[in-house]
């Protein structure tokens, strides 16, 4: 017995010297009044940070949720941030924009801890350093709600971004025109709005590509966003869309606008998720039943103007 614990502790004892002692990860246990803005000052993060490494799809926090915080380095002797970067494998500008108390300091010093940026090729959240909002619609075009969204855009002077399916690109071409006229953002939704998680590797790959050609034969440009249906993706198929340039795109306010709920209900909604770097999640086409998308809009936009946001395309939220 002692020498099967004495040769595990070893083993442990191995495996703990193999890692970088410089990197370590952390994390925290959502506290009662604890909010994300709270947390991420806490520990010098960004809220986009935080909501981005834990796949939050909500900025509302419940006490006891496990919150992961990013891996910090510890600056060694010699180190600058241009070697950091090298040694991280990140770009200066992600090294910044993941530590923004370093923004106004001039040197970085032996022992200053760093936190880490981090890359899981899913966007959550914008840059949440500046009060702008990113509205998305997703599911269309079609031709009821689509030219009635449009139109309520374009008397508010707000852009957006729209998460098209490759056949009703098809089916209603002039429609995803106007959207690309009005300065509104487009990404790639799938051709026929799969279980990304159900279908084959050949499957998936013919689902991007024809959706993405499609978009460009009536635009003139490929999409490089891109949102799986119902949120469900596999590692390695963000994997291969990250290698052929799309970036993943979620969501951090969930309207449930499909569901049912009155415009009420989704004015609240966004009121109550509504910070900066929000990603709000609605839709352009609905099969049946009660929709109030249409009627919710312009509220929305009103209530959230008076509270100081701008509305932006999720491009320029990303500082694209
Ligand atoms: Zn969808």
């Amino acid at each position: 017995m002692f020498k099967k614990v004495a040769f595990l502790t070893t083993v442990i004892l191995v495996l703990l010297s193999l890692r970088d002692d410089t990197v370590r990860a952390e994390g925290y246990i959502v506290k009662p009044g604890d909010t994300l803005l709270k947390i991420s000052d806490e520990y010098g993060l960004s809220v986009d940070t935080i909501v981005n490494l834990n796949r939050l799809q909500s900025t509302i926090l419940e006490p006891g949720q496990y919150v992961e915080l990013p891996d910090i380095y510890r600056v060694m002797v010699g180190d600058t941030l241009y070697k950091i970067s090298m040694k991280l494998e990140v770009s200066l500008s992600e090294l910044k924009e993941a530590n923004p108390a370093m923004q106004n300091q001039r040197w970085i010093y032996p022992g200053q801890i760093i936190h880490v940026p981090i890359n899981n090729g899913m966007v959550f959240m914008g840059d949440s350093s500046e009060k702008r909002i990113a509205l998305t619609f997703d599911d269309g075009p079609e031709n009821t709600y689509t030219p009635q969204i449009l139109e309520i855009l374009r008397q508010e002077n707000v852009k957006a971004t729209f998460f098209v399916v490759g056949e009703r690109v098809r089916e209603y071409p002039e429609q995803l025109r106007r959207m690309y006229k009005d300065g509104h953002a487009i990404g790639n939704h799938t051709w026929n709005h799969p279980h990304l998680s159900k279908v084959k590797d050949k499957e998936f790959i013919e689902n991007i590509r024809s959706t993405s050609e499609e978009i460009e034969r009536v635009i003139g440009v490929k999409p490089n966003l891109f949102r799986p249906p119902y949120g469900e993706i596999k590692d390695h198929q963000l994997e291969w869309l990250q290698q052929q340039g799309y970036q993943s795109i979620m969501w951090t306010a969930d309207t449930k606008d499909w569901s049912g709920v009155s415009a009420e209900d989704i004015v609240s909604k966004v009121k109550q998720e509504a910070n900066p770097g929000v990603i709000v999640l609605q839709h352009n086409y609905h099969a049946t039943g009660p929709f109030e998308t249409v009627q919710a809009l312009s509220v929305m936009i009103g209530e959230l103007r008076e509270q100081g946001y701008q509305f932006v395309t999720v491009p320029e939220l990303l500082g694209d």
